[in-house]
């Protein structure tokens, strides 16, 4: 791959000053920075090629060999040095200044401060009734973690001296170079085991069930993620522990179909009850209500509880209940002979004659008035 020109690159003269330069570079690094574009490698590569640039370009004897003979003067076609590729490690140890004030203070595990260990993550399910979800509700839940085990003790990492970081000088043909990488003995965090304790694991951790204590806000979803701050594993050796992640299941209510904010409940009336006009006692999460049915109500009609629902995702309220009336029809093979004459009778009376008005709706058309 031939390597584009460094003043192309940072989009600067030949005349660039040392401070303009900078700016350039800082300009670039911003805006292909990883954090900013992760997983882009496209942007990875214009990132560590706007390093380069500038690790030669800011150096006054680079640079002035590369305005006499380009890239092979840097080392650049040799395949040596820095111009052999500059790793991302590399760029963050090496130009710390720059970025360092653009993103608040450096980068973690780049820094000469061994890097502060966190405890995993634990994550459980649980699983809350429509009336927990709408009062909210605290639960006491029996968790298996990881523990620092009473007596365990670690002492420096022998091979960084407790620095997280080995540092290794490399010989280049532009003289000496330091590199920096996280340390393999210890993993970054600068410490090793020092005392076990029995039935601890080579991190001094032990494994526990405890019983943690969570409070659950009223109106959370299925699938929300509720994060309990420290109770999760343990960090090896006193670092900050992780946290426990509550994942929300809702349990199907028996009779309450839940739709977003929305809770929906199919009422079942007779054919009398239809025709006559009739009262129902209905379920709702804080208890029964009574309601009215009217006579001459069709099967498909929806009765609107207004602030039955569920408390709103998005601010304050609440979501409605919908009653829907399905009239149930008896199977012949059910009448008795009296009950069976007496509707035979009624089949040619016009008052048993489905007419229906304007005013009688189809249910789709309730539907969409229903959410209008
Ligand atoms: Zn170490």
């Amino acid at each position: 791959m031939s390597k584009r020109d460094y003043y192309e690159v940072l989009e600067v003269s030949k005349s660039v000053t040392e401070v303009e330069l900078k700016k350039a570079y800082r300009k670039k690094a911003l805006k292909y920075h990883p954090d900013k574009n992760p997983g882009d490698k496209e942007a990875e590569e214009k990132f560590k090629e706007a390093a380069e640039a500038y690790e030669v370009l800011s150096d006054p004897q680079k640079r002035a060999r590369y305005d006499q003979y380009g890239h092979a003067g840097v080392g650049g076609a040799a395949g040596g040095g820095f111009g052999g590729g500059m790793n991302m490690e590399d760029i963050f140890s090496h130009f710390g200044d720059i970025f360092g004030s653009a993103f608040g203070g450096g980068f973690g595990g780049f820094s000469s401060r061994p890097q502060q260990v966190q405890g995993s993550n634990l994550r459980i399910r649980l699983s809350l009734t429509l009336k927990e979800i709408i009062n909210g509700v605290e639960k006491t839940v029996k968790v298996k973690r990881f523990k620092l085990a009473q007596g365990a003790t670690s002492k420096n990492c022998p091979t960084c001296n407790g620095t997280g970081q080995t540092r290794k000088i490399m010989n280049t043909p532009f003289g000496q170079m330091q590199t920096q990488s996280v340390c393999n003995t210890c993993g970054g965090t600068g410490k090793v085991a020092d005392h076990i304790p029995p039935g601890a694991n080579n991190h001094g951790l032990i494994k526990v069930e405890e019983e943690v204590s969570i409070k659950i806000p009223a109106g959370v979803r299925e699938g929300v993620q509720l994060q309990v701050r420290g109770k999760g594993n343990d960090a090896p050796f006193g670092g900050i522990p992780g946290d426990l992640i509550v994942v929300i299941e809702e349990i199907e209510d028996e009779f309450l179909k839940r739709e977003g904010d929305n809770l929906h409940y199919e009422l079942y009336i007779s054919v009398p009850e239809a025709i006559l006009g009739t009262k129902k006692e209905v379920p709702t999460v804080t208890g029964k209500v009574k309601i009215t049915v009217d006579s001459g109500t069709q099967s498909g009609k929806i009765l609107r509880l207004k602030d039955k629902g569920l408390p709103l995702v998005q601010g304050y309220g609440y979501g409605d209940l919908f009653i829907h009336i399905n009239v149930w029809t008896p199977n012949l093979s059910k009448l008795t002979k009296e009950q069976r004459e007496f509707f035979e009778t009624m089949l040619d009376n016009e008052h048993f004659h489905p007419k229906p008005s304007k005013n009688d709706k189809t249910f789709f058309e309730k539907i969409k008035d229903m959410f209008m």
